[in-house]
C-alpha cells in the first residue's frame, strides 16, 4: 500500500509521518519511510545538486527532468520491491510536489510535468495522497521557527508568500480533480489534531 504525503512549507508532513510509522508499526504493518526528491542513494545525490546553489543555472526543463529521473531511481530501486514484499510505504513528496512546483508555480507546461511523471513512476501510483493544508502565513511562520531552531533552509525556501498561496490552490485543485485518491489534510491545529486526522483517513483507505 502506497501512501504519499503533499503540501506546503511548515504543514507538518514529516512529523507526521514518524508519528504514523510508529502506529501502523504496533499494529504489526511492515513500514518503510522515505522521501522525496531522494529516497535511494542515486537519488540523494540528485537530490543534493536540485536543493543546493549547483541547481542556480539549470533551467525549469532540466530541473524537472532531473526531479523525474530521481523519481524513477527511487521508484524502481526502493519503492517498488517494498510495495512487492507487502510493506505500506510512506513516501515525504512525490509527484504532487512536480505538478504543483515545477507545474502550476514552476513555469512548466502541466501536461510536459505529467508526461515526465509517467515515465518516472511506471505505474506505480499511489493509493492514497495526503494533502496538507496550511494558511501560508502561518506555514512560512512555523517554517521560520525552525530555521531559528538551527535549519538550514533550502533555495526553495527564499520565496513569496504569494508562490505559497498559488502552490496551496494547486494542491487544493488537484485534490478536487483526483477525490478517489487525494485527501485534503487541515494542517493548521495542533499535531494531535493532525495525527487524528491523519490516522483516520490512513484507516479508511487500508481497511476498504
Ligand atoms: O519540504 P521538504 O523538505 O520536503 O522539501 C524539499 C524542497 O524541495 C522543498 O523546498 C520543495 O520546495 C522542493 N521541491 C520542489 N519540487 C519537487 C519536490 C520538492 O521544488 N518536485
Amino acid at each position: 500500500f502506497f501512501i504519499t504525503f503533499e503540501g506546503g512549507e511548515g504543514a507538518g508532513k514529516s512529523t507526521q509521518i514518524k508519528r504514523l510509522a510508529e502506529r501502523l508499526r504496533t499494529k504489526k504493518y511492515d513500514v518503510m519511510v522515505t522521501r522525496e526528491p531522494g529516497g535511494s542513494p542515486g537519488a540523494e545525490a540528485v537530490r543534493h545538486v536540485l536543493l543546493s546553489g549547483l541547481a542556480e543555472p539549470f533551467g525549469p526543463k532540466m530541473e524537472a527532468l532531473l526531479f523525474a529521473a530521481a523519481r524513477s531511481d527511487h521508484v524502481e530501486q526502493v519503492i517498488r520491491p517494498a510495495i512487492e514484499r507487502g510493506a505500506v510505504v510512506l513516501c515525504d513528496r512525490f509527484i504532487d510536489s512536480s505538478r504543483v512546483y515545477q507545474g502550476a508555480t514552476g513555469g512548466l507546461d502541466p501536461a510536459y510535468v505529467d508526461a515526465l511523471q509517467r515515465v518516472a513512476i511506471n505505474g506505480m501510483v499511489p493509493n492514497l495522497t495526503l494533502i496538507f493544508d496550511i494558511d501560508p502565513t502561518e506555514g512560512l511562520r512555523r517554517a521560520a521557527e525552525r530555521r531559528n531552531a538551527g535549519e538550514v533552509p533550502d533555495r526553495f525556501e527564499k520565496e513569496t508568500l504569494a508562490i505559497q498561496q498559488r502552490r496551496r490552490e494547486a494542491y487544493l485543485a488537484i485534490a478536487k480533480a483526483e477525490p478517489k485518491r487525494c485527501v485534503v489534510i487541515d494542517a493548521s491545529g495542533d499535531l494531535e489534531q493532525v495525527e487524528h486526522a491523519v490516522t483516520a483517513a490512513v484507516f479508511a483507505a487500508l481497511d476498504k
